[in-house]
């Protein structure tokens, strides 16, 4: 009886599978099975505890016999760095009934600019008052020091000193002070270069801001207790090795997101989503164009940041950040030292970050070279206005950047007893900055707001401090999609 019933369902799918792929195989010259090994079967704890709940339940499902494996969420975050999965985690907190997916191109989270920088936790000094990267910097610099805090993460309050060298210089300190109080950054106060000399030795100063709360963390540690946190929801799903390269509109008013392996031709496979928010990071253009988002606005260049660090006998020759006054461009921070705590790379003092325009958006190294990005920045008006207005600092980057001593000299001014035997190569991380037209650094994070319809949010531009302000970044991404999407706001905070 049961082997009779079995039969017929085995003949009931192969009449369907030979209906839905006319003309192309004569299924029965093939052997068929049912299912393949594993298919159908209960889902295992070990997948579980590896992959989610959901990961477990599907991965076991069987097959359809249609053909299509197709996921559906409630909403997809496109983009496992640090912002997409904060916002992935704030989306599952305000609405405990729905599901998320969070797609990442690459077979880790966190593996580009997240994984990648110099572990700083802002205070809040840099940003002009009343943007929102003033805003969620202060605010989200207390929020990771409580995330940090709550989920037993290395996080330290080691402070930072921003020094004028000169008195030239010391502008820039007051500016930086007036800033910063105006954002509500607590404890600010100038100190005079002899007080510098008593905190730091080796630091040599006209005088200085110090940021007693500016900090350090691990950020990469921290996105991957963000993914976790999502896989452990059993609402939550990351998929790896997924590349977004598609989207498309179904006919009940969702999205259709395709997806391949990089650097591979397939299998396709399909995410459909109620709602979309992309959070690309570098590649948050290229992204936003293939989400129905404007391809001609708020463009990416991207800047490779190289680091040296002190040899393991001079690693405290300070104790604390040690920056010196923004060098203008609205790039970089400038070649700043700062101690890590990090998992992969440990105990370090990092002396760094250049910031280096690269021939590829994953240029890590100098010749890393790709002609679809190349000629993307060539056909970028904004770009070629940013270079022509900071030619010395674009050309001096790039010396910079191939030349160790000319690299070490911007520290040296700072901390003159700094040899060339000291350091040692370190890590490098590319940045992302949109410019806009006349050159001008985009100074705020930019929402595209109601693409594909209305189904789709792209946040464009999230450089630094982005990594400090993510958990208030998903506050405002996910304020600003429920706005757009027509989501609740009440069961916020549930
Ligand atoms: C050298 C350097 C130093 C920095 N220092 C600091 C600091 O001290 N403090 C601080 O707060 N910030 C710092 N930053 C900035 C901070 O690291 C970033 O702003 C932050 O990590 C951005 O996070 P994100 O999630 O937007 O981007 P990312 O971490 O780059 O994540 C974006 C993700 O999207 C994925 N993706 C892109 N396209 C697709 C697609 N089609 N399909 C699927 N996935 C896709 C990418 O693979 C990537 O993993 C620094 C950055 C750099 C590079």
């Amino acid at each position: 009886m049961m082997l009779a019933r079995h039969h017929h369902r085995l003949l009931a799918a192969r009449s369907l599978a030979a209906l839905s792929r006319p003309n192309r195989l004569h299924m029965s010259y093939f052997h068929q099975w049912e299912k393949l090994p594993g298919e159908g079967r209960e889902p295992r704890k070990g997948v579980e505890r590896v992959l989610g709940a959901i990961r477990a339940e599907r991965f076991s499902a069987a097959h359809p016999v249609s053909g299509a494996v197709e996921d559906s969420f409630d909403a997809v975050v496109v983009g496992g760095g640090i912002v997409g999965l904060a916002t992935a985690r704030e989306f599952l907190k305000r609405y405990p009934d729905k599901t998320v997916a969070v797609l990442e191109k690459e077979g880790e989270v966190a593996p580009h600019q997240t994984g990648h920088n110099s572990g700083v936790i802002h205070a809040g000094l840099y940003y002009t008052p009343g943007t929102r990267m003033a805003y969620t910097c202060v605010h989200g610099a207390e929020l990771m020091y409580k995330y940090c805090d709550e989920h037993d993460l290395p996080a330290e309050r080691c402070g930072k000193l921003i020094v004028a060298t000169n008195e030239s210089e010391h502008p820039q300190v007051e500016k930086l002070y007036k800033q910063g109080t105006a954002n509500g950054v607590q404890g600010l106060e100038i100190v005079s270069g002899e007080k510098v000399r008593e905190m730091e030795p080796n630091i040599h100063a006209y005088s200085a801001l110090h940021s007693p709360n500016t900090g350090i963390t691990n950020y990469w540690l921290v996105a991957q207790r963000m993914a976790q946190e999502i896989r452990e929801s059993g609402r939550g799903d990351i998929k790896l090795s997924y590349e977004a390269s598609e989207f498309t509109k179904t006919k009940d008013n969702r999205v259709r997101i395709r997806g391949v392996e990089p650097r591979q031709k397939g299998p396709n496979v399909d995410v459909v989503a109620g709602h979309v928010i992309t959070c690309g990071g570098f590649y948050s253009d290229y992204l936003a164009k293939r989400a129905g988002g404007n391809p001609h606005k708020d463009r990416v260049t991207t800047f490779r940041g190289t680091y040296y660090q002190l040899k393991t006998e001079y690693r405290s020759a300070v104790k604390r950040n040690i920056y010196p006054v923004p060098s203008g461009g609205g790039i970089p921070v400038g070649v700043h030292l700062s101690p890590t705590v990090d998992v992969r790379r440990g105990h370090e003092m990092i002396v760094g970050p250049g910031a280096c325009i690269t021939f590829s958006r994953e240029g890590y190294e100098f010749f890393d070279f790709k002609l679809a990005d190349v000629l993307d920045n060539f056909s970028n008006p904004a770009l070629y206005a940013f270079v022509l207005k900071n030619m010395g600092l674009s050309f001096g980057e790039l010396y910079r950047d191939l030349n160790k001593k000319a690299f070490i000299k911007q520290a040296q001014r700072y901390i003159p007893d700094l040899t060339l035997d000291m350091v040692e190569p370190s890590y490098a991380g590319v940045m992302s900055q949109v410019f806009e037209p006349g050159g001008i650094a985009a100074g705020d994070y930019i929402l595209e707001r109601k693409c594909m319809d209305g189904l789709v949010l792209n946040l464009r531009n999230a450089p630094s401090p982005a990594a400090t302000a993510s958990l208030a970044i998903a506050e405002m991404v996910c304020d600003t999609a429920a706005e757009d999407f027509g989501w609740p706001k009440s069961q916020k905070n549930q």
